[in-house]
């Protein structure tokens, strides 16, 4: 017996421990090691080193319940008995062991312990014993069998009855892993970690129907062109060994992505909308596919995230730091095996490669979003709105991505018409520009509540956009900051002559004292801390009263509403509205000249209940009486 060469007593209980939430990546290590044993004989073979016959080199995965074991089996290059004591005791070990020496006092959970160099070792954390079988490629070696009960002491031997080229892995499972003895748990991860490595896994076998060539089964399969079938057994294999995102971009169709992408994610049924493909090389190596997915409205869980691999295999569906914040919401799968796996997430956020990993993939997107522009403009214009989150998200927290988009992002207007920045400006920029030389640009947040404001801006001759969505609100903030001379209005921001100041002036018809007269009547029936009653000449055909909501109060409760920071004050302060009096309209002279109060009371509180009902504020018993108080005027 002998004993593997560690300083640091009790180690497995510690990895045991420590590695305890993460146990089912045992799984993904050994079929790794698999996959990488398989491959370096392949190399060999090319080489002219290894001359002898490959032959089918699936690698098997079993699940023994009776005997409690799981055995994953590879026909690759296996290791002589000073192998087995070089790669396993020694050079295994030590990675183990500088793993528990540096972390042994850290509980950080998000170190990725799979990539330390203890691939082999992770087989403990599931496993009271461990039997490794093997036979080397090499010419005239013999096959060694070494077993381990987790203790730092092992059992090597040289024994006769090989088992053919390649190495066997018996794990002896654990009374407290006994979960990992079901077969459809086995399948499970394989299907997670293992479902692109690029050597076919095969986990027992499966019922499948072929056609026989022979005759039809009747005659309405006669009609149907339909073959008589058998059922047969096949291999169960579990993996894709040549997925799309190995393949050159030149080699794959629209299709093809497609199809991948309902393989990446099954329960998926809608299309994506487009893809990027990724391929770098330098100074970073990294391939992958991005899929802009068709979001629906409902808020989903985003449990369809876009996948990391390294070298296909799976490593996490957390890429938090290493795509962008904005871009999260994308899917699709990133595989580079330049990504330092072995560190906490606070130092991959520092780290430099990741860094320009991450600014690459948000130039490549802004380049394809480019493409697209100018390949298909109708068809980009389709897609917007299904995009736009993303852009806008992107333009908001991203600099240069702003740079790069801003001269194809899209602004949308009431009519449904779309708009470049530079075209948007064109459009409004004689009719809509203020005294103070400012473009405003007005917006709507509802067309069907603010529809009577959104039609007198239009038939003034302005053009109200469309900015409908939660962040359409610091995409408004954003675009102030950006475009010169341009302000942001919502539509009932103002009466429509004051949403962009101009020096026309109308003459009142109401002399100063009249107002005095006017004022309280009016008051009385709103509440006062809510609405400011003010006198405007406005139109006589527009309405006699109308609430408007200033631009900047409004704002100020948006963003706090919205949770930004140390906007208390405005959030605690109630809605502010203007009141505003068409001192222009006949009605008012009428509520002015009226001499029985009782009846002037009941004019005036109709029209403020008007104004009240078209911004959707009369609720509640207000509401029911002023039904009653009409049905009585009808
Ligand atoms: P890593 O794979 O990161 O090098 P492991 O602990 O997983 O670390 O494996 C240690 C070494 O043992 C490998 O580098 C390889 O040389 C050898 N090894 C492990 N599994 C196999 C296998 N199935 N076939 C051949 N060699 C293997």
């Amino acid at each position: 017996m002998a004993t593997i060469q560690v300083k640091t007593e009790n180690i497995f209980p510690i990895i045991k421990k420590f590695l305890y939430s993460d146990n089912e990546i045992f799984l993904r290590e050994l079929v790794s090691n698999a996959v990488d044993a398989t491959q370096k004989l392949k190399t060999l073979a090319s080489l002219g080193e290894f001359k002898g016959e490959i032959g089918d080199t699936k690698i098997e995965v079993e699940v023994d319940k009776n005997s409690k074991t799981i055995t994953i089996k590879d026909k690759g290059i296996g290791m002589t008995k000073e192998e087995v004591e070089k790669y396993i005791t020694q050079i295994a070990f030590s990675g183990a062991e500088e793993f528990v020496t540096k972390y042994k006092d850290k509980v950080d959970k998000n170190v990725m312990i799979g990539h330390f160099g203890l691939g082999f070792y992770s087989a403990f954390m599931v496993a009271k014993k461990v039997e490794i079988f093997s036979l080397s490629y090499k010419e005239n070696s013999k096959a060694v069998h070494w077993d381990c009960d987790g203790n730092p002491e092992y059992n090597i031997e040289e024994i006769s009855n090989d088992t053919g080229r390649g190495t066997k892995i018996i794990l002896h499972v654990a009374d407290d892993c006994e979960e990992f003895l079901e077969n459809f748990k086995i399948e499970d991860l394989l299907k997670k970690y293992c479902k692109f490595l690029p050597v076919e896994i095969k986990f027992g076998t499966r019922k499948d129907r072929i056609p026989t060539g022979e005759s039809f089964d009747s005659d309405q399969d006669k009609k149907d062109g339909k073959e008589k079938t058998k059922e047969i057994e096949v291999d169960n294999i579990i993996n894709n060994p040549n997925p799309a995102w190995t393949k050159k971009p030149t080699d794959l169709k629209d299709e093809d992505y497609k199809n991948f992408y309902h393989e990446l994610y099954p329960m998926q049924f809608e299309d994506p909308l487009f893809n990027i493909h990724l391929n770098v090389d330098y100074p970073f190596n990294l391939t992958g596919i991005l899929y802009f997915p068709k979001l629906s409205n409902k808020l989903e869980l985003p449990k369809d995230k876009i996948q990391l691999y390294c070298n296909q295999v799976f490593v996490t569906d957390n890429v938090e730091n290493i795509v962008p914040d904005f871009l999260t919401l994308l899917r699709g799968v990133i595989d580079s095996p330049d990504i330092p796996l072995n560190v906490s997430r606070s130092y991959l956020q520092a780290d430099a490669s990741v860094k320009k990993i991450s600014s690459h993939i948000t130039k490549k997107v802004a380049d394809k979003l480019e493409e697209l522009f100018k390949k298909d403009r109708a068809d980009f214009e389709k897609k917007w709105d299904d995009i736009k989150v993303f852009v806008q998200y992107g333009m908001i927290s991203d600099e240069k991505f702003y740079e790069k988009v801003q001269k194809f992002a899209l602004l949308k207007n009431t009519d449904g018409k779309f708009f470049t920045f530079e075209e948007y400006e064109n459009l409004v920029k004689t009719n809509q520009t203020n005294t103070d030389k400012r473009i405003t640009y007005i917006y709507a947040t509802n067309v069907l509540e603010q529809h009577g404001y959104i039609d007198a801006a239009k038939n003034k001759g302005y053009d109200v956009l469309l900015m409908e969505t939660m962040i359409d609100s610091h995409y408004i903030n954003q675009l102030e900051s950006k475009l010169k001379h341009t302000s942001f209005v919502r539509v009932d921001a103002d009466t429509v002559d004051k949403l962009i100041k101009k020096d026309e002036k109308q003459e009142s018809k109401l002399s100063e004292e009249q107002i005095k007269k006017l004022q309280p009547i009016i008051e009385a029936n709103v509440a006062k801390e809510q609405f400011m009653v003010m006198f405007e000449n406005l139109n006589e055909k527009d309405a006699p009263m109308l609430v408007t909501r200033p631009e900047f109060m409004r704002r100020m409760k948006d963003m706090s509403a919205m949770g930004g920071g140390g906007m208390g004050f405005y959030g605690n302060m109630p809605e502010m509205y203007n009141l505003v009096v068409n001192s222009n309209h006949p009605l008012i002279n009428r509520i002015l000249t009226e001499t029985d109060s009782e009846k002037q009371k009941i004019l005036s509180k109709q029209a403020s209940d008007l104004a009240l009902l078209s911004q959707g504020l009369l609720k509640g018993e207000q509401l029911t009486n002023f039904i009653k108080r009409s049905v009585e005027l009808i």
